[in-house]
């Protein structure tokens, strides 16, 4: 099964491509041609699975298939409980729809309210909000719902643990009554059983299990960390979580060889491979760690390239790429059947450009940590969120102020 298969069209296609994902997950091969139809879906599917391109794929095609947004409308609403949610859908929908002329927003309390006004002027063809923030918007006129052609509620159980369920309802008797409804959550108590009653015409039921690990997955993790601490921090994740064979990426030659000496230092087995080594050099190194016989081996992208490395546990990105395609490369070393690979990038302030524009060729916004010991002085602030689109807005007729 390929996404093509789908019935996604090319610009989609394109970006999916460079999310790095081949092959779409089971909720994605079961929702997408389903919500491309304009049907209900309710489904049952956890973070994890997927969902999320789940239903922004085929949103996205639909939207691109229909009338402009006209001024402070919105076409597509999807509610979500928490900000860092809305965030990530944000960040996703943005990388998604990179190469169509709509218009995405993120919208949640907690922040000035002005410029998210000024934002939905023009109209938003994808919307992302948290309920609270929404209905403060709404009852300033700044968004208007006459228009909106499909509503998606996400993380439905969590958004009820939170008590939203007077503002859901609040925000479904905005709605026009014609309208496509999609619906995730990971559970189906009794309460959100009553909210599907209500809100579902004649739903598409979807369920599947999280996703296979044993796909070789690649869980992705973002450590922030001061740039002088960066040795040490490795040498701590090395000692503390076990690591037996990881694979360390650095950006110069030089990096490598002051990165060796240090872990040597730290009594871990380290080698460094780059281009000034010699091919029986590198050969000897990569005989060596493959046999365990070396626990970190520090490559430069170009050497790691040329070498046969597959299916290991753990890939460390001690500096992040200076191409974002590179961390692509670096991160598909990882995944080892059977087990979930995880490739982690320490990255300090100054690296944050290089990490927004990963995040943007991801299409989503990368799982922060810090570790106790290492917390930073400066801080990695979270990527802007990414304008879609070429199109600019178009000014409003009248002002609603
Ligand atoms: P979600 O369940 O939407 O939070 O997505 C979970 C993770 O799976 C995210 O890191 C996505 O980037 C990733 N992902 C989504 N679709 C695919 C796919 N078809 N192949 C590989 N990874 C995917």
């Amino acid at each position: 099964m390929s996404f093509a298969s789908l019935g996604l069209s090319e610009p989609i296609l394109r970006a999916v491509a460079q999310s790095g994902y081949s092959t779409p997950t089971p909720i994605q091969s079961k929702a997408i041609p389903v919500i491309l139809a304009g049907r209900d879906v309710m489904a049952a599917a956890q973070t994890g699975t997927g969902k999320t391109a789940g239903f922004v794929l085929p949103l996205l095609q639909r939207l691109a298939g229909g009338a402009e947004v006209q001024a402070n409308q919105v076409r597509v609403l999807v509610l979500m409980p928490t900000r860092e949610l809305a965030i990530q859908v944000g960040e996703s929908v943005a990388g998604y729809g990179r190469y169509l002329p709509l218009k995405s927003a993120v919208v949640y309390g907690g922040v000035k309210i002005n410029p998210q006004m000024m934002k939905l002027r023009g109209g938003i063809d994808i919307l992302v909000a948290t309920p609270g923030r929404l209905l403060d918007l709404f009852s300033q006129n700044a968004v208007k719902f006459s228009r909106l052609e499909t509503l998606v509620l996400d993380e439905a159980d969590k958004m009820l643990d939170l008590g939203f369920n007077d503002e859901i309802q609040k925000i479904l008797a905005l709605l026009p009554k014609k309208r496509q409804n999609l619906l995730f959550s990971a559970t189906f108590s009794d309460d959100i059983r009553q909210l599907t009653g209500t809100l579902l015409k004649n739903p598409v039921l979807l369920e599947v299990s999280p996703r296979n690990s044993a796909a070789g997955s690649v869980k992705q993790l973002v450590y922030e960390v001061d740039k002088n601490k960066k040795p040490s921090l490795l040498s701590h994740l090395v000692r503390n979580k076990d690591w037996q064979q990881v694979l360390v990426f650095c950006r110069t030659k030089k990096g490598t060889e002051q990165l060796v000496s240090k872990l040597k230092g730290d009594k871990i087995s380290a080698a460094a491979i780059h281009g000034d080594k010699s091919q029986a050099e590198r050969s000897r190194v990569l005989t060596d760690f493959k046999a365990n016989k070396i626990r970190v081996l520090v490559a430069t992208d170009i050497a790691a390239r040329g070498i046969d490395i597959t299916e290991l546990p753990q890939v460390v990105n001690f500096d992040l790429p200076k191409v974002p395609e590179d961390y692509i490369h670096r991160i598909g070393r990882t995944g080892r059947a059977g087990s979930q690979g995880e490739a982690i990038s320490l990255v300090n302030a100054d690296e944050v450009k290089l990490l927004y524009a990963i995040e943007s060729l991801l299409g989503r916004v990368l799982i922060r940590e810090v570790v106790t010991g290492f917390i930073p002085h400066h801080q990695v602030p979270l990527s802007r969120q990414l304008k879609l689109g070429p199109k600019k807005p178009k000014k409003p007729k009248k002002s609603w102020r």
